[in-house]
């Protein structure tokens, strides 16, 4: 089978990292895949796992000879490993990454990098919300949308490389532009997120008062939050400070259909809310209709294989 890329490198290996790596093997790719994580201590669990086939102490060593070098790190850090692999790229090479912000990963990553590579960024729209080395398992981006950002001037032949390589892990494919990409991601999962933890935040401060109720008697819509609110406290705030723009315009278009229901629920305005459900409720069968997930009902209890 010819590989898409001869040598792959990995940089930082925590769960999109090291699903990536599980989806090559199980595509059957027969080329080198090299990684490198930040501490010692993930760097010895995913020798331990045989996470990627090489596991080396700096980024610059897992880059070296690689055709196609990801950064699987979290945005802030996406500079500083582009500034320190930069003098060891081979010519030719392809740079991406898989940050949830393109905009700010852009303007930190390209000025490093030399004109004889190619940078191609993308964004996997898959996750969980563990993180680190174990993490990761090879179904993750299975029938999930990788977005593809290229930037004005970006040869059209990196791009369609680095889109076979996301179909190869299982994921479909979609080029989108920058600012498009950053404001979609802030509707559809940053701001759902920034939600999820000021609930969770709200029923913490509650629970001072009722002690332990608020986790006792947890319903399913409160639990759905505390799994969002789960996730990677570092990866989210980079992504908040990243993509502040489309984040605060999103937010603020929330605060304004927040204050509408408010309004709904305390003149006792039961037309506007149920027209208001019944439109939301549409949205989640068109989810489903579209293979994102699936309409079993979810009480919080293990799935039926
Ligand atoms: P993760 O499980 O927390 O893994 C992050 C990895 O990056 C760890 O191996 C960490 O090493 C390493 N790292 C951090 N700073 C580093 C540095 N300066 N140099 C080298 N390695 C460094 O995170 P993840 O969920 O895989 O997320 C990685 C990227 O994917 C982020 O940019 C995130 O925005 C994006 N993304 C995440 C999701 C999601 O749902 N999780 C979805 C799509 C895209 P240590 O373990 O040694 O600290």
């Amino acid at each position: 089978m010819a590989e898409p890329y001869e040598r792959i490198a990995l940089i930082g290996l925590g769960l999109i990292a090291g699903s990536m790596s599980l989806a090559l093997r199980r595509a059957g790719y027969e080329g080198e895949i090299t990684g490198h994580a930040r501490s010692a201590e993930t760097r010895e669990i995913a020798r331990e796992i045989g996470l990627v086939d090489r596991v080396c102490d700096s980024a610059a060593e897992a880059a070296r000879d690689a055709d196609l070098v990801v950064l699987c790190v979290p945005v802030g850090a996406m500079g500083s490993v582009a500034r320190e692999i930069a003098p060891v790229l081979k010519p030719g090479a392809t740079v991406s990454d898989v940050g949830s912000v393109k905009a700010a990963v852009f303007e930190a990553v390209a000025p490093h990098l030399p004109e004889n590579v190619h940078f191609v960024p993308a964004h996997p729209m898959a996750g969980t919300e563990h993180s680190g080395p174990r993490s990761g398992f090879a179904e993750l981006f299975d029938n999930r949308w990788c977005l593809i950002v290229p930037t004005e001037g970006t040869e059209a032949q990196a791009v369609e490389r680095v889109a076979a390589f996301w179909r190869m892990l299982g994921a479909n494919t979609e080029v989108m532009e920058v600012e498009h990409h950053d404001l979609l991601c802030a509707i559809v999962s940053h701001i759902p997120h920034l939600i999820a933890y000021t609930m969770v935040g709200v029923a913490d401060d509650f629970r001072r008062v009722s002690e332990q109720e608020v986790i006792k008697f947890s319903a399913a819509g409160f639990r759905d939050f505390t799994r969002i609110a789960a996730s990677d406290p570092t990866m989210w705030r980079d992504v908040f400070l990243n993509n502040k723009e489309a984040t605060l315009e999103i937010l603020g278009r929330f605060t304004e259909e927040l204050f509408a229901l408010q309004r709904a629920i305390r003149t006792g305005d039961g037309e506007q809310l149920f027209d208001y459900f019944s439109h939301t409720r549409s949205i989640r069968r068109g989810i489903i209709e579209a293979g994102q997930d699936t309409d079993a009902p979810d009480f919080g209890r293990a799935k039926p294989k």
